[in-house]
């Protein structure tokens, strides 16, 4: 193989190893599951916030409860001190009274009936609160495990890319203007490979055999003088 078809095929060589290269940094699987980690948090405190608002209801709710049950006890206590007070002595105002204070204990009854239901229902969002919160502490934990390792393989990568890099400058610097020129043209166009090996009868770029003519015609080219491709257009190196 005559040069500069020689460095041609290194420097694609190097160009494929660093379009490989950049595209592991983007598609590191700490990355994607980073990706799902921060997904599932932003769920997971979506649902938190719903079994939250469910659990302030229901505060809402007991607080108005115990305001009803206080101000129950408040007035059967009243009337139990004026009972006892001895300023009642009309039989009939005091078994009225006393009707009342039954009343209210009832009432009373009633309301902290109601209250422990509320309590039950806030029971099962308590443990789904506290489910959520640890699950969520796991994924803040894994996250910043994630970002780390993100983080340290890019480090690696992009020093291989920068080895690569220089060793693909180096090589290039070598190349006719024209030839380079060329060759980043059909790269650009075609998926990142502009140059190709010719191996027996097939071209190594889209893998497709040459017609025989075409093949007798590239093998009477001279040394200095390059191929194409008739099927995919790349730079053929025979
Ligand atoms: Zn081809």
């Amino acid at each position: 193989m005559a040069e500069p078809y020689d460095t041609l095929l290194q420097v694609q060589e190097l160009d494929t190893e660093l379009d490989q290269l950049r595209h592991r940094i983007e598609a590191l699987p700490e990355r994607v599951a980073l990706a799902e980690v921060r997904t599932r948090r932003a769920a997971l405190a979506a649902a938190m916030a719903e079994v939250q608002s469910q659990v302030d209801d229901l505060a809402g709710r007991q607080a108005a409860l115990e305001a009803q049950i206080a101000a129950s006890a408040k007035r059967r206590h009243e009337l139990e001190e004026r009972m006892r007070s001895g300023g009642v002595t009309a039989a009939r105002d005091l078994q009225a009274m006393d009707n009342e204070v039954g009343q209210l204990a009832e009432r009373q009854h009633a309301l902290e009936d109601d209250e422990l239901v509320l309590l039950e229902e806030e029971e099962p969002l308590d443990v789904a609160l506290a489910g959520h919160e640890a699950e969520a502490a796991a994924l803040a934990t894994e996250e910043v495990r994630l970002v780390a390792a993100v983080d340290a393989a890019e480090v690696e990568l992009r020093a291989a890319i920068a080895v690569s890099e220089a060793a693909r400058a180096e090589r290039a610097a070598g190349l006719p203007d024209e030839l380079a020129e060329r060759y980043e043209r059909l790269r650009s166009h075609l998926g990142g490979v502009g140059a190709a090996r010719l191996v027996g009868d097939r071209c190594d770029g889209c893998h497709l055999t040459l017609p025989s003519v075409e093949l007798e015609r590239m093998r009477s080219l001279p040394e200095d003088t390059f191929a194409t491709c008739p099927q995919c257009d790349r730079i053929l190196v025979h």
